[in-house]
């Protein structure tokens, strides 16, 4: 069923319970609290390692993190939520070095070193955190980690960082120092979104716009579908789909797949069945790997971006039913030419559209994770309870349906 309890209103209150719980564990008082959301991903996937766009929202669900300095170097950080391990972590700052923790800490200490890294003057910090982002979700609780912490202490020291450097600084944290080739889009969500608006960003040149997007407004919910599952395919598919698109790339001589206009794919395509050694399409061209070929992948890109440009369009039109249709092609391409969505995601969809929602794809990375759903505010109830009951019909886990309500970028509460 759906979770319409409002994360967002009791924002104040967490606030306290934060700070509250940070004296706690610190005995001591903090200097603030400060805030950063999830995010789900509108249109736009698979797009941003191929100098492509993307449309985040940022969810109205948060990591908190209540914050003093210290004059001794050190950090440490505390968790509540199931993401920590319940200890207080402490770690030098001259002592941090890239995957020298392999725990949840990796996250702030990465923060740390990722700003002292850049020449900037970064004492030591006590941080403790408190969540409503779903850990693992696909909803980007990492990113909302890594941004709280970083603008945290930005305030602390006075560093003064604009919101996309702050944003580069937390995605070099997470690629360096963690240790995960993530794209820039999580953390230029959590970091640049505002209220009402879903964030369209160039991945290439990192240029964005706030294209209002309001749900309310035009009597329409938004609804995040966690499946709850994560199939551990994730990791070499995603490794496979970024080789396939270099190798497309390279085949049709670009830099990067963003360069293929949609005008011109079918002789890009045409170009790629030509090449024997890049056509990519049979299973004995991806040796070992399976996944799609190459062709597929390029379609998927090309295609993608030109539909994150009709979304733009419709939005700016203000004709917002409009793009239920782009969201549910945007599924069919993950998942018949991309090839990473799984019968979770794929129900998710199918029930959805079929229950009388607008139009609803898997959204993230793939595998698992998430789907958005958009539907008729009137109608989203039951499109919600179709779901939960084909997923106890196939027997699969229950699924964790809520409002994904255009939220604000990271901020400071306290
Ligand atoms: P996602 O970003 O999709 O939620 P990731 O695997 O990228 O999934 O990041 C999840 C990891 O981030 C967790 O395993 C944990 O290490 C860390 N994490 C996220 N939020 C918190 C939190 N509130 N407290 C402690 N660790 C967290
Ligand atoms: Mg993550």
């Amino acid at each position: 069923m759906t979770d319409t309890s409002s994360p967002a209103a009791d924002q104040e209150q967490r606030a306290r319970h934060t700070a509250a719980r940070f004296r706690e564990v610190y005995g001591t008082e903090p200097t603030g609290v400060w805030a950063a959301p999830g995010r789900v991903n509108l249109i736009g996937e698979h797009t941003d390692y191929n100098d492509g766009f993307v449309m985040p929202l940022a969810l109205p669900h948060t990591t908190l993190a209540a914050a003093a300095p210290r004059t001794d170097g050190v950090l440490r950080v505390h968790s509540g939520d199931s993401g920590g391990d319940g200890q207080i972590a402490e770690l030098r700052l001259d002592a941090l070095r890239p995957a020298s923790d392999g725990g949840w800490a990796g996250y702030p200490a990465g923060i740390a070193w990722a700003l002292r890294e850049a020449g900037l003057p970064v004492g030591g910090a006590d941080l403790h955190y408190d969540s409503t982002v779903p850990v693992g979700a696909g909803l980007s609780s990492s990113a909302a980690l890594e941004v709280v912490t970083a603008l945290a202490l930005d305030d602390l020291y006075g560093l003064g960082l604009t919101r996309q450097r702050l944003a580069r600084l937390a995605q070099r944290a997470e690629n360096a120092f963690v240790g995960v080739p993530c794209g820039i889009m999580d953390q230029t969500a959590a970091a640049c979104c505002t209220e009402g608006h879903a964030l369209f960003l160039d991945t290439r040149d990192l240029s964005q716009r706030q294209v209002p997007f309001d749900l309310a407004g035009e009597g329409l919910r938004l609804l995040v579908v966690d499946t709850r599952v994560k199939h551990e395919l994730g990791d070499g598919a995603y490794a496979q789909r970024r080789a396939m698109c270099e190798r497309g790339a390279r085949a049709l001589g670009v830099r990067a797949l963003r360069e293929v206009r949609y005008a011109h794919l079918p002789e890009a395509l045409d170009r790629l069945a030509a090449q024997g050694d890049a056509r990519g399409d049979g299973p004995g061209d991806t040796p070992g790997a399976g996944g799609p070929g190459v062709r597929a992948v390029v379609r998927h890109v090309v295609t993608e971006n030109r539909r994150v440009e009709d979304v733009i369009a419709r939005l700016d039109a203000g004709e917002t039913r409009a793009i239920g249709p782009l969201l549910t092609a945007g599924h069919a391409s993950l998942r018949d030419d991309f090839q990473v969505s799984c019968a979770e995601l794929d129900l998710a969809v199918e029930t959805a559209c079929a229950a009388g929602a607008l139009g609803a794809r898997m959204t993230g990375g793939g595998f698992g994770g998430s789907a958005v759903v958009l539907a008729e505010e009137a109608g989203a109830d039951t499109v919600a309870a179709r779901v939960t009951e084909a997923f106890a019909a196939a027997g699969h886990t229950a699924p964790r349906i809520f409002p994904a309500v255009p939220s604000a970028g990271a901020r400071r509460l306290v």
